[in-house]
């Protein structure tokens, strides 16, 4: 019933039929109806495995389409993210036949303002709204779509913004204004840890994900530091909140990082570390420096006890080695 892509013996997977037309061949392979436990499987799956289940046989497809709850929450991600258009997105969430409730595009540049107004307008009680990093959205189409969703009374209570261009106080203060809040305070801190710098899902119970930063004054993912020390001083907990263009943050502990700590701390990847942090970890053999937990699966020449030299180090080497070769 599902598609046999696995087998050993094909190396790339076959290319999907498409959507349309291939029906009849496909269907051929399955009698009857899907497996219940199939159906239900459907409603845990992330898009594109819904997608590519829709294409296995035509009892399948029909009851992906025609089952609208399973599309109340249409989630976009990478890599389907680059590829999907205003009128694409505007099909599958037309699958919701009005109730979608929770809309994540994730990094989508090529969804407009006007596309995804018309999203919300076909379904008006969207409460959760994630558009970072969807370069083809403005703040003020951003400001528009939200105030339509407020006249509608309908109950939008959670957005994702950072990465949308040219985002001021001003649009954020209007945005604030139309946001539905719960009884609860919304003092959430964010840390720094590089999943929210890299996912572009910052998942976490806030209403809205951007804050104007207090040192540079400009919009942007905001985080707190993690040091108790800092955040137990009142006046340093809030030289140390900013976005990460203004404050330096360890990879590894989400701590704010002095100038002249940086200076000794130097990574073999382009991030940052706390002394603390840098001390616990291996560094190469010949420069002495270490790479982050995230990048340490770029040490070369790894011993069993754990010496490495880093790629730059090796690169250097090898380019030495051919130097003398080529006398
Ligand atoms: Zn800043
Ligand atoms: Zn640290
Ligand atoms: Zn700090
Ligand atoms: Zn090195
Ligand atoms: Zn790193």
């Amino acid at each position: 019933m599902l598609p046999t892509t696995a087998t050993a013996s094909a190396p790339p997977p076959p290319p999907p039929p498409p959507a349309a037309g291939a029906g009849a061949s496909a269907s051929a392979s399955a009698s009857g109806e899907p497996h219940a436990a199939l159906i239900l499987a459907l409603g845990h799956m992330r898009l594109r495995e819904l997608l590519a289940c829709a294409r296995a046989c035509r009892g399948l497809r029909e009851a992906v389409a025609g089952d609208p709850l399973l599309w109340r929450r249409l989630v976009v991600e990478p890599p389907l993210s680059n590829r999907i258009t205003d009128e694409a997105l505007l099909a599958l969430a037309d699958r919701a036949r009005g109730t979608l409730r929770s809309l994540h595009l994730l990094g989508c540049p090529r969804v407009s303002d006007a596309g995804l107004l018309r999203v919300v307008q076909r379904n008006p009680g969207v409460t959760e709204l994630f558009v970072p990093k969807c370069t083809g959205l403005t703040a003020d189409g951003l400001v528009k779509i939200i105030q339509f969703l407020h006249e509608c009374k309908g109950n939008l209570s959670r957005v994702r913004l950072h990465g949308i261009c040219r985002m001021t106080n001003h649009h954020l203060d209007v945005i604030n204004s139309l946001i539905c809040r719960s009884s609860q305070h919304d003092a959430h801190a964010l840390y720094y840890n590089h999943r929210v710098r890299e996912v572009l899902n910052t998942d976490d119970g806030r209403p809205i994900d951007v804050d104007v930063c207090p040192l540079c004054r400009n919009v942007r993912l905001v985080f707190d530091c993690t040091r108790t020390d800092c955040r137990e001083v009142k006046d340093v907990w809030s030289r140390c909140r900013g976005c990460s263009f203004c404050v330096a943050r360890c990879e590894t502990c989400g701590g704010c990082i002095d100038l002249e700590e940086l200076g000794e701390t130097g990574l073999a990847c382009s991030d940052f570390l706390c002394m603390d942090c840098w001390l616990k970890l291996p560094k190469c053999s010949t420069c002495n420096r270490p790479y982050c937990e995230r990048h340490s699966n770029l040490k070369e020449n790894l011993s069993p006890s754990g010496e490495f030299t880093c790629q730059e180090c090796t690169a250097f080497a090898t380019s030495f080695e051919s130097l003398g070769d080529g006398d």
